[in-house]
């Protein structure tokens, strides 16, 4: 599970005294456990896209389905990962990483069972009692990664997740993340503005354009044999 088919996607953002179309006939399918980016400039629609996937915003035409369901607002079979660091400040790092379970009523058990195994995939183990205020921005990262996918999401998506992290914390980050991504057999949606970050992450990559929002091509990547 956790195949995402877009077909025809509009967005028009309107008020009454302006109308700006920022998507225009979007048409994308992102197969079972596959690892999609989409690059673009900054202002073509990604994150209109992804809000929309992730349900927290309306597309104004066309369709969204995630393994053949029409997305209707968010739900926990779709877990986000965002650039600002969105963890709960007031929370523990074992506690946010549980958030969720606990929202689903999965007992303290269970609870533990998951966040430990999530504690020791993001190598914070040692970690589980700070605060997010105690962390660094990689940990953070690494921290919504896991609360994410606590939830055993079917599709994760991921925008610019390390746009704020320096280069050697942002190679980290993306190393760990294909890491989970192999163990875990989640469909991943990753949007960011540069593409070497697109390169090294994905197979299939994706390309936006703006004017209105629309998708200009598509590529894949090949592995080195071996
Ligand atoms: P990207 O993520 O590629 O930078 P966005 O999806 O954030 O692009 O924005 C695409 C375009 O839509 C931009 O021109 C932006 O200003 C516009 N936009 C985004 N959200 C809104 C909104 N709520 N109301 C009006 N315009 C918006
Ligand atoms: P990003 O490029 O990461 O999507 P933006 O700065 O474009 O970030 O958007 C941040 C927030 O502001 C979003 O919630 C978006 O919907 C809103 N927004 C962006 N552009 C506009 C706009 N022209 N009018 C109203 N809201 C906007």
């Amino acid at each position: 599970s956790g195949t995402i088919e877009i077909k025809g996607l509009q967005k028009v953002y309107e008020s009454k005294k302006s109308r700006f179309e920022a998507l225009r006939d979007i048409d994308l399918t992102i197969g079972e456990n596959e690892f999609l980016t989409i690059v673009g400039p900054s202002g073509c629609g990604k994150s209109t896209l992804l809000r929309m996937v992730a349900g927290l915003d309306e597309p104004s035409g066309g369709s969204l389905q995630v393994d053949g369901e029409e997305i209707i607002g968010p739900g926990a079979d779709r877990g986000m990962v965002f650039q600002g660091y969105t963890l709960f400040p007031w929370l523990t790092v074992r506690e946010n990483i549980e958030y969720g379970l606990k929202l689903k009523g999965v007992s303290i058990l269970e609870r533990r069972k998951i966040s430990n195994y999530f504690l020791k995939v993001i190598r914070l183990e040692s970690f589980d009692k700070s605060y997010p205020k105690q962390l660094s921005g990689g940990m953070k990262q690494r921290v919504a990664i896991a609360r994410a996918l606590a939830n055993r999401p079917r599709v994760l998506l991921m925008d610019e997740p390390f746009g704020a992290l320096d280069a050697q914390t942002k190679l980290e980050m993306q190393e760990m993340l294909l890491e989970v991504w192999e163990k875990e057999k989640t469909t991943v949606l990753f949007i960011t503005h540069d593409i070497d970050e697109a390169i090294f992450l994905s197979q299939r990559i994706v390309v936006m354009g703006a004017g209105p929002g629309r998708i200009l091509k598509e590529f894949r990547v090949e592995l080195p044999e071996g």
